[in-house]
């Protein structure tokens, strides 16, 4: 059984502070503190351009991927490191449409992030030529597979209300219909087992600074299957994806399985703090982080529903069919949530009415879930949102 006592030492959490926004940003890993500092003074400082074969800067995407590949099951050397996430939708979306060239669909769902559809959007109308996004309701997308499907692009976790999809179910409906997959593991890596290989997905995406606490602007991620490894074409073909990107040639030719899919220069003190917050991962299995988050998501359901009848639950209520995280509608959200954070109790707001709270094993228990939702009743008893200062909206909700 995971020690989480352990693992909650291993963060830095400001006093008082209840954190229920890790699936937004993780907090900060003390051990990323020292290994960046490290790493900046011995490595950047010390070695200069050197770094990238002393230190093994070079090597460090493909390094770091194998950690992540492992909470994912993806198989050895089959994940990659750089860029955002958008970056790596565009990628993975333009790799998939290109081997199913006679098609023309990405099939999506109206709950995915805006991003993703966004680069969907940028991606079709820069290919022209009959190619389209097609977004249908998150209940009907396998209903939606059909022979005019290139591709599947779909978050596993919805960002608002963390209904979970059925990865293994759409990856086999897909492959029946001779579509291929992406999957965005935005609110998945980090916060319940995913089994890349298991369910046969063909792509697969996400980011580190959510539930895998690399700090704001981590790099991504970008899984390829073995069995495309070789066959799929990197749209984004940059050097560091280049065979041999030392040899300077003047035209692109595709590097070996996953290291085609670099683009340019990996951001190595980003890297090295997801290095160093990768640690507590040892610390740990997905099971039991499953198993915790499957009690407190419940618990503070039960406490919200009993404390505050004004908000309405927006998430699955089986914890099997949602994330690690647990979302109430109210008219009033936003205010809401200022006056919680005033409070000391951080969540987040996604538009147009949704108070949003990630609940992460790693550093959240029992008593901070109780605290959260007593601070919250008081809110709600008291009107204590009913404030002025709490309705002007900031630039990041
Ligand atoms: C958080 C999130 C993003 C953000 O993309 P960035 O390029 O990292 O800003 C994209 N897609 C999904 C599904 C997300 O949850």
């Amino acid at each position: 059984m995971t020690d989480f006592a352990a693992t909650r030492a291993m963060f830095h959490i400001p006093e008082g502070v209840i954190y229920l926004d890790g699936n937004s940003l993780g907090p900060l890993p003390r051990g990323a503190e020292a290994r960046v500092a490290q790493m900046m003074r011995d490595e950047w400082g010390g070695m200069l351009v050197t770094g990238w074969n002393r230190a093994g800067w070079m090597a460090k995407p493909a390094k770091v991927g194998e950690r992540i590949g492992r909470l994912i099951g993806a198989e050895p050397g089959t994940v990659v490191m750089g860029d955002t996430l958008s970056i790596k939708v565009y990628q993975a979306l333009a790799a998939a449409i290109r081997m199913r060239p006679d098609r023309r669909v990405i099939l999506s769902d109206t709950g995915n992030f805006p991003s993703d559809l966004y680069m969907a959007e940028g991606l079709v109308g820069l290919l022209g030529d009959g190619y389209e996004l097609r977004t249908v309701a998150p209940e009907d997308v396998e209903d939606a597979i059909d022979e005019t499907v290139a591709c599947t692009l779909i978050t596993e976790v919805d960002y608002r209300t963390g209904r979970l999809h059925d990865m293994r179910r759409i990856t086999e409906t897909a492959h029946s219909a001779g579509a291929l997959t992406v999957w965005d593991l935005a609110h998945s890596a980090g916060a319940l087992p995913v089994d890349l290989a298991g369910a046969g997905a063909d792509f697969a995406v996400g980011c580190t600074y959510k539930y895998l606490n690399s700090g704001p602007g981590g790099p991504a991620f970008i899984y390829v299957a073995p069995r495309h490894a070789e066959t799929a074409e990197p749209a984004l073909s940059g050097w560091l994806g280049h065979e041999s990107p030392f040899a300077f040639e003047q035209h692109y030719r595709p590097g070996r399985g996953i290291e085609r899919m670099r683009v340019g220069t990996p951001a190595i003190i980003q890297l090295a703090a997801l290095e160093a917050a990768m640690d507590v991962w040892d610390m740990t299995t997905m099971e039991d982080i499953r198993a915790k988050s499957m009690a407190l998501t419940n618990r503070f359901i039960a406490g919200v529903e009993a404390a505050c009848p004004a908000l309405e639950l927006a998430s699955p209520r089986d914890a099997a069919a949602r994330g690690s995280q647990v979302s109430f509608r109210h008219p009033e959200g936003y205010a809401i949530m200022q006056a919680l954070i005033a409070r000391k109790v951080i969540g987040d707001f996604r538009a147009p009415d949704i108070l949003r709270f990630g609940v992460t094993p790693l550093y959240i228990g029992e008593a901070e879930i109780d605290a959260a939702v007593e601070t919250l009743a008081e809110v709600m008893d008291n009107r204590l949102w009913d404030d002025p200062a709490y309705r002007t909206r900031a630039a990041v909700t």
